[in-house]
C-alpha cells in the first residue's frame, strides 16, 4: 500500500487537507487516528470520523509483529508479518533509532550478506514503510530512521522517498536523522537533492577497488569508488550532513593496507566518515570478521590521515538474526512444519554449499545478519 492510497481514501470521506495531515500525523506518531477530535475546531466530517475504525485496522494491519528478539545492548530485532503473508525485518535501536526494510529480500546479491541470497521477493510499498516506524513507535520513542534493512532503497526510489518526505513532515523527524543507505545508484544522486526532505546519505563502499566491489556487490550499478566518492561528496555539500561510507570488515578480503591506503587517497579532504562496521557470519559463508586489533589499527591509520573512522558494533549481535536471518529462521521453520506434516521422520534442513568467490579458504561460522548496509548500533 502507497500512502497516496491513503490520502485517496481520507479525501472520499471528506477530509480536507487539514483533516489529512492530521491523521496522517497521528498515523505516523502512532496516536489514534482521531487524537484531537476532542478540540473543537478540529472537529473532523462525520464521515471522515466514520471511516477511521476502519483504516486503523487497515494500517494496523501493514506490519504485525510476529516475533520480537532482544538484545542486552538495548535494541530489539522484529520480524513482521504483512498483509499478505510475507515478512521483513526491523531493527530497534539504542539511543531512539530505528532501522526499517524498504524490500522484501534483496537483489543487489551481496555475497555475505542472508537478504541477498534469496533475491527480491517484492517491494514493500511506502505506506508499508512507514508502518514499521509507527509500530515501533508504539513501543518506544524513535527520533531516528535509518533505511538499512531489507533491501536496496534505491531500488524502490518513489516509495521509499514518499515514506521519507513523510516521517521528515508529518513524522516530525529531523531530515539529518532519516539515513538513506545505499550501494550507490546514480537515480539517487539525481533525485535526493530534489526532495523536500533531504535525507542523510550513507554509501556502502566495502572496497576501493573496482573489481573486487563489483564482487562483494555483483549486481550494484557499476560505478567506479572515485565517483561515487565525488557523487557522495557533491550531496554532502549540498545538505551540509557528511556523507556515511560503510565498510563491512571481511578478514583476508577487505582489511589489508592496500585498502587502508585506497581509502586514505579517496577520502582526503572529504566531508565524510568512514564507519567501518563488524562482519556477522553468515551460516554457509565463507567470511569472517577482522580482528578487533586490525579494525582498530585501520581507524587509527585513518585518523593520522585526517580522515574521521569510526568501529561501529552492528546491534544486536546477541540475538541470532538481523536483516534477513529472522526470516530465513522463520521460513525455515515453516518449511520445516511443511515438510514435517508430508514426511515427519525424513526432514532435515540442509545448509547450502559454502562460498570462497576471492579464493579464501573456507571457514565454519555460526551466526548471521544482513551487512551490507551496515546497520550498526552506533550510528543513529
Ligand atoms: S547487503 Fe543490502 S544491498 Fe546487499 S544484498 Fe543485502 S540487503 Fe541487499
Amino acid at each position: 500500500m502507497r500512502i497516496d492510497e491513503i490520502r485517496q481514501r481520507l479525501r472520499a470521506a471528506g477530509a480536507k487537507p487539514c483533516h489529512e495531515e492530521r491523521v496522517l500525523r497521528a498515523w505516523t506518531q502512532a496516536r489514534p487516528l482521531d487524537d484531537g477530535e476532542r478540540n473543537r475546531e478540529h472537529v473532523a466530517p462525520k464521515q471522515l470520523r466514520a471511516a477511521l475504525p476502519a483504516l486503523t485496522a487497515q494500517l494496523q494491519a501493514l506490519a504485525r509483529l510476529r516475533e520480537e528478539h532482544a538484545s542486552d545492548d538495548g535494541s530489539a530485532r522484529l520480524l513482521l508479518e504483512l498483509a499478505d503473508g510475507q515478512t521483513a525485518e526491523s531493527v530497534l535501536l539504542p539511543r531512539d533509532g530505528l532501522c526499517v526494510s524498504t524490500q522484501v529480500g534483496c537483489a543487489v546479491g551481496c555475497v555475505f550478506c542472508m537478504t541477498g541470497r534469496d533475491g527480491l521477493r517484492r517491494q514493500l510499498g511506502s505506506a508499508e514503510i512507514v508502518a514499521q516506524v509507527a509500530l515501533a513507535r508504539a513501543r518506544r520513542p524513535v527520533k531516528k530512521v535509518v533505511f538499512m534493512g531489507m533491501g536496496e532503497p534505491a531500488h524502490n526510489l518513489d516509495n521509499v522517498l514518499d515514506a521519507i518526505e513523510l516521517l521528515g513532515r508529518a513524522g516530525g523527524i529531523g531530515h539529518k536523522n532519516l539515513v538513506f543507505s545505499t550501494v550507490g545508484d546514480r537515480r539517487v544522486f539525481e533525485r535526493l537533492p530534489c526532495g523536500v526532505v533531504k535525507p542523510a546519505l550513507a554509501l556502502s563502499l566495502h572496497s576501493t577497488r573496482a573489481e573486487l566491489r563489483a564482487q562483494l556487490l555483483p549486481r550494484a550499478p557499476r560505478i567506479e569508488p572515485a565517483e561515487l566518492v565525488d557523487l557522495g561528496e557533491r550531496y554532502a555539500r549540498a545538505t551540509g550532513y557528511p556523507i556515511q561510507y560503510q565498510w563491512t570488515l571481511l578478514a583476508g578480503v577487505n582489511d589489508g593496507d592496500e585498502e587502508l591506503a585506497g581509502i586514505a587517497r579517496l577520502l582526503a579532504g572529504k566531508y565524510a566518515v568512514m564507519n567501518f562496521i563488524e562482519y556477522n557470519a553468515v551460516d554457509g559463508l565463507a567470511f569472517e570478521r577482522s580482528s578487533a586489533a586490525r579494525a582498530a589499527a585501520m581507524s587509527q591509520y585513518l585518523h593520522r590521515h585526517g580522515i574521521l573512522a569510526k568501529l561501529r558494533q552492528s546491534a544486536g549481535q546477541d540475538v541470532a538474526g538481523g536483516c534477513g536471518q529472522l526470516r530465513a529462521q522463520a521460513a525455515a521453520r515453516g518449511a520445516r512444519a511443511e515438510t514435517g506434516r508430508r514426511n515427519p521422520v525424513s526432514f532435515a534442513l540442509r545448509a547450502r554449499p559454502q562460498e570462497d568467490i576471492h579464493g579464501t579458504e573456507e571457514r565454519s561460522t555460526s551466526r548471521g545478519k544482513c551487512q551490507g548496509q551496515g546497520r550498526s548500533e552506533g550510528q543513529v
